[in-house]
């Protein structure tokens, strides 16, 4: 039998990233989106639990793990995303990542100005994302469409921006681009060092 993935609280209070991203904002995303991609997970291992007991008969695996494929990966980048914020972040990173972005981005506005840009143009609904490739040894910034199109499969995310509507359609309609710039105010970047330190061991 599989095991249950389980809902994370958030790090922090639902206000604590106000003005950047709002109370309401923070308690529908975390309590029903991200709940939503926990519970889909589950429904979908019970499904294939169910079906291996009944030999697969009349059981639709494809469509089982695409559903799969995508709540689990909505989970985990949801998982990422709430400690990648924090009350008071911004600013830039420091130790290991600071040397690794100037080394593959030339220096962090570079950096900053690819991540947003790719944070921008998704296409739909998706994230922004940074990544650690072990097989060349340096940092990519990838897009995800939905929670696990276009992605890199070996890579590790450690800096991830949801740019689905209900991260900040409440707040800043149809205006991603403002949300994306805002959004640096509250990153967290000594979360992202420690998730780089790890992906780097
Ligand atoms: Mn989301």
């Amino acid at each position: 039998m599989s095991n249950k993935y389980v809902l994370p609280d958030l790090p922090y209070k639902y206000n604590a990233l106000e003005p950047v991203i709002s109370e309401q904002i923070m308690t529908l995303h975390h309590d029903k989106h991200h709940a939503a991609y926990v519970n889909g997970a589950n429904a979908a291992l019970e499904k294939l639990d169910k079906g291996r007991a009944a030999g697969l008969q009349g059981v639709d695996v494809k469509a089982i793990l695409r559903d799969l494929a995508f709540n689990a990966s909505g989970h985990s980048m949801h998982s990422i995303f709430w400690p990648n914020m924090k009350a008071g972040g911004g600013g830039k990173p420091g130790s290991k990542l600071a040397d690794q972005i100037n080394k593959d981005f030339g220096n962090f506005d570079s950096f900053k100005l690819q991540f947003g840009n790719a944070a921008k143009t998704v296409e739909g609904s998706g994230w922004g994302i940074l990544a650690y490739d072990p097989l060349s040894d340096q940092l990519l910034t990838l897009q995800a469409e939905k929670h696990q199109n276009l992605t890199a499969q070996a890579t590790v995310p450690i800096l991830v921006l949801d740019v689905w509507e209900h991260a900040y359609y409440l707040q800043y309609k149809n205006d991603r681009a403002t949300y994306v710039d805002k959004w640096w105010e509250v990153v967290n970047w000594s979360d992202v060092e420690s998730r780089f330190d790890k992906a780097k061991r």
